[in-house]
């Protein structure tokens, strides 16, 4: 929209927010003199600041939110009525005044509101919010999660209805990470739901990711509601894992591999196994009980290799069949490489290389590197269990990726199986970045 071309909304009441009436006043608004001081095409224009808040879009600029994905960028807003606070719930409406969602509003991100409801008639209180919550612990009841163990993540942000927020849960614990303005604002509200609907011995908050840092949020981890326990655990099947929920990566814990590591399981009988990025065992554990010549595992942090390792003991695993190296995986794969050592199922699950797809090529590279000597490190027949948990790297860019480290590797390979996230971490069709988690298996000839 042009600079010169300047319309002051305002917006009435919500509930006498009726469509033709409210047109027809943004028609004439459109026409009116301009008042506003001309701001970069990405800073949303300041509208009529005594009217009710909202969020007004440029023309053309609703699509996104008619097919439901339910973020809205800076450079999609024409103006913003009113003087909203981040995590204020807004109305958003297109050009021409048509509400389309209920969104909560955050001043310092690049997105500037996540939509928290479709529907006018939605009034987003705590009763909005509990209903969410029981739908998603209702779709999980329906998916039999609980039949694997009492680990399992209980919200997943976007894809659940309640962007920026997740919740996991580790036996009777639960662990909240807030990412985002909207879930920042109702933080009590909805640790009093969590609360009710599941009466926790405690939640912990840990919102110390790097994105709060994109909304302009301080890094907050502690207590919030009971006491934490001594020692958490979690059980998946059939298997016991100590949780680090304080101080631990993510959450404390990797639920969405659960799947993943109970199909390495089945795989591992009389193998040479790599672990690499192992974090506390998951894939090590799975590899040991289901019978593996040997495991080496790698990890770069001392603190989740110790925790692999009660883990081992915890299961009453054979612990001489486990090998710990506390390296980074980049090194430890070229010296594997020179001491000419070979597995028969590698196993490559790195952190996220690429969050967004501005990090794409130079995380490119990195996926290409460990892959490509991975699949050095195969005999004849090996398989190859390899991941991205990248959001900025999709499916298809992930497999050419790894087709070029087999091509330069020497090695021709199949995939026999593609992976995700376990069913606990859906993914709303309407918003494919929830697929952020995707796997190969691959079998070298
Ligand atoms: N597979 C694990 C989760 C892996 S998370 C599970 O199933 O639980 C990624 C791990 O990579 C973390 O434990 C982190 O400490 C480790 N890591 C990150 N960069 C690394 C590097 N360059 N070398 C070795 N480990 C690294």
């Amino acid at each position: 929209m042009s600079q010169t071309k300047p319309k002051s909304h305002s917006t009435p009441h919500r509930q006498s927010q009726g469509g033709k009436d409210f047109r027809r006043r943004v028609q004439r608004d459109k026409s009116a003199t301009a008042t506003h001081t001309p701001q970069t095409a990405s800073t949303p224009r300041v509208g009529d600041t005594t009217a009710k808040p909202c969020i007004f879009l440029k023309e053309g600029r609703e699509k996104s939110l008619q097919r439901r994905h339910p973020w809205i960028f800076s450079g999609a807003i024409d103006s913003i009525d009113g003087a909203p606070k981040s995590g204020d719930t807004l109305p958003v409406r297109d050009d021409a005044g048509n509400f389309l969602a209920w969104a909560a509003y955050n001043a310092d991100s690049q997105i500037t509101a996540r939509v928290w409801s479709w529907q006018e008639k939605d009034v987003i209180d705590a009763n909005f919010f509990r209903a969410k919550i029981a739908g998603a612990l209702e779709a999980r009841r329906t998916l039999g999660i609980s039949k694997q163990g009492d680990g399992m993540r209980i919200i997943h942000g976007e894809s659940d209805g309640l962007p920026g927020l997740i919740v996991d849960k580790y036996g009777d614990v639960l662990v909240m990470q807030l990412g985002s303005a909207g879930p920042e604002h109702w933080r009590d509200t909805l640790a009093d739901i969590l609360q009710e609907l599941l009466a926790p011995v405690c939640i912990y908050e840990r919102s110390d990711s790097d994105g709060r840092e994109l909304e302009g949020l301080p890094k907050r981890n502690g207590i919030v509601r009971g006491t934490l326990p001594q020692d958490i655990e979690v059980s998946e099947n059939g298997l016991r894992f100590a949780v680090d929920a304080a101080e631990g990566q993510k959450t404390g814990y990797y639920l969405d591999q659960r799947d993943n590591r109970a199909f390495t399981g089945e795989l591992a009988q009389d193998k040479d196994v790599l672990n690499c990025f192992c974090y506390t065992g998951g894939f090590s554990l799975y590899a040991l009980r289901g019978g593996a010549k040997s495991v080496l595992s790698i990890d770069s942090s001392q603190e989740a290799l110790e925790l692999a390792q009660q883990n081992v003991t915890l299961n009453a695993l054979d612990s001489s069949k486990a090998e710990w190296q506390c390296a980074d995986v980049f090194e430890a794969l070229r010296k594997l490489r020179d001491q000419n050592r070979k597995f028969d199922l590698i196993v490559l699950d790195p952190p996220k290389f690429a969050p967004t797809a501005a990090f794409a090529e130079k995380a490119s590279r990195a996926y290409k590197d460990i892959n490509l000597l991975g699949f050095k490190l195969l005999r004849p027949g090996g398989l190859l269990f390899t991941y991205s948990c990248s959001g900025g790297i999709n499916d298809d860019l992930f497999q050419k990726i790894i087709a070029g480290a087999a091509l330069d590797a020497g090695v021709d390979a199949q995939i026999v199986k593609k992976l995700h996230a376990a069913p606990d971490h859906p993914v709303l069709l309407s918003f494919p970045e929830g697929a952020y988690l995707k796997g190969l298996v691959l079998r070298i000839a």
